[in-house]
């Protein structure tokens, strides 16, 4: 493992001006549940790592409401997530998420900025960002730019943050009273699951019952995790019914296999793929939030 120069800080400041000073030799830690993996693993060969814990600056964790938009601080634990009442009212799919990962343990540590900011293919907290239209806060001592997630990954495990940035946070406008928003995860088992492949849904429902602003966003079924404009426009102005909901399960197996290419679990992911996605609108539609 190579050697880590550790930097306990005070204050968000302090560890932007030393993710300033060190930049590409410098990491954050947030919960360490990536990290610390990411670490081990790494050769005693490479230069030190300056390593800026950020789990003493308190402003960065929280929940809070500011009128109908949610905002979120980026070390917000995914056990504060599951267990907010402002999510359970205005984003239900992202507490969803939150509470679907791994175990009480990782979710007591794991952070939603760590979360987003690892880029993993199966993260869970960003397919619903992404249905949420979430813009986060990328901060640096050159100040802080609020990007659209969409645009934040770049590629699995990379994304468009900066040597000298840090996420501070992130907002989005609370789902309204005529929206609904699902996710549904497939894990390799019930508990302690890195996702196989994860969906979030949200619309409107207008007065006669049609979908509209339909998202749709999966991870772990394309490599980089993203919203399927074409699965989204199959279910536009539909009222879900049978046929539209079949005609956007085989555009997301489609677009599956475009990206992915044919490989051995192509014939078991197919099928999988579409039932899921029929999973999470049909919770959608009963208003299963
Ligand atoms: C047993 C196990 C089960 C897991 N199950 C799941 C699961 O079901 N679903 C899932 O999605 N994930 C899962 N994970 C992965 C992990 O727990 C999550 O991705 C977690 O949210 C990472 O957050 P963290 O705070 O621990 O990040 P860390 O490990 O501290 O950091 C991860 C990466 O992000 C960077 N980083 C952290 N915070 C910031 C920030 N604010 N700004 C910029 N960069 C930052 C770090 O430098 C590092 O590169 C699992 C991990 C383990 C070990």
């Amino acid at each position: 493992m190579r050697r880590i120069r550790f930097h306990s800080v005070r204050s968000l400041k302090e560890a932007l001006e030393i993710r300033a000073r060190c930049r590409e030799e410098s990491a954050v830690l947030a919960g360490g549940t990536d990290l610390l993996v990411a670490l081990r693993l790494e050769s005693a060969s490479l230069p030190p790592l300056d390593l800026i814990d950020l789990t003493t600056i308190g402003s960065l964790r929280g929940v809070e409401w500011d009128a109908g938009t949610i905002r979120i601080g980026a070390l917000t634990t995914h056990a504060d997530l599951e267990r907010s009442r402002i999510l359970a009212e205005g984003a239900p799919l992202l507490a969803a998420a939150a509470a679907s990962v791994g175990s009480p343990q990782i979710r007591n540590r794991g952070t939603i900025g760590g979360n987003i900011a690892n880029a993993a293919a199966c993260a869970d907290t960003l397919p619903p960002l992404l249905a949420l239209d979430a813009r986060l806060l990328l901060s640096s001592t050159r100040g802080t730019r609020e990007v659209d997630v969409r645009d934040f990954v770049r590629s699995p495990y990379r994304t468009i943050l900066e040597p000298d940035e840090i996420v501070t946070g992130m907002s989005f406008r609370a789902l309204r009273g005529d929206e609904r928003g699902v996710f549904v995860k497939l894990g390799r088992r019930n508990a302690l699951s890195v996702s196989r492949m994860g969906i979030a849904c949200a619309a409107a429902f207008t007065s006669g019952g049609s979908l509209t602003n339909v998202r749709v966003a999966a991870g772990a079924v394309v490599p980089t995790v993203r919203r399927f404009p074409t699965v989204e426009r199959c279910l536009e102005g539909t009222r879900g019914d049978p046929a539209s909901i079949a005609a956007a399960g085989i555009a997301l197996s489609e677009e599956m296999v475009r990206e992915t290419g044919r490989r051995w679990s192509t014939p078991y992911k197919e099928p999988v793929v579409r039932a899921m996605l029929r999973k999470a609108l049909a919770a959608m539609m009963e208003g299963r939030r």
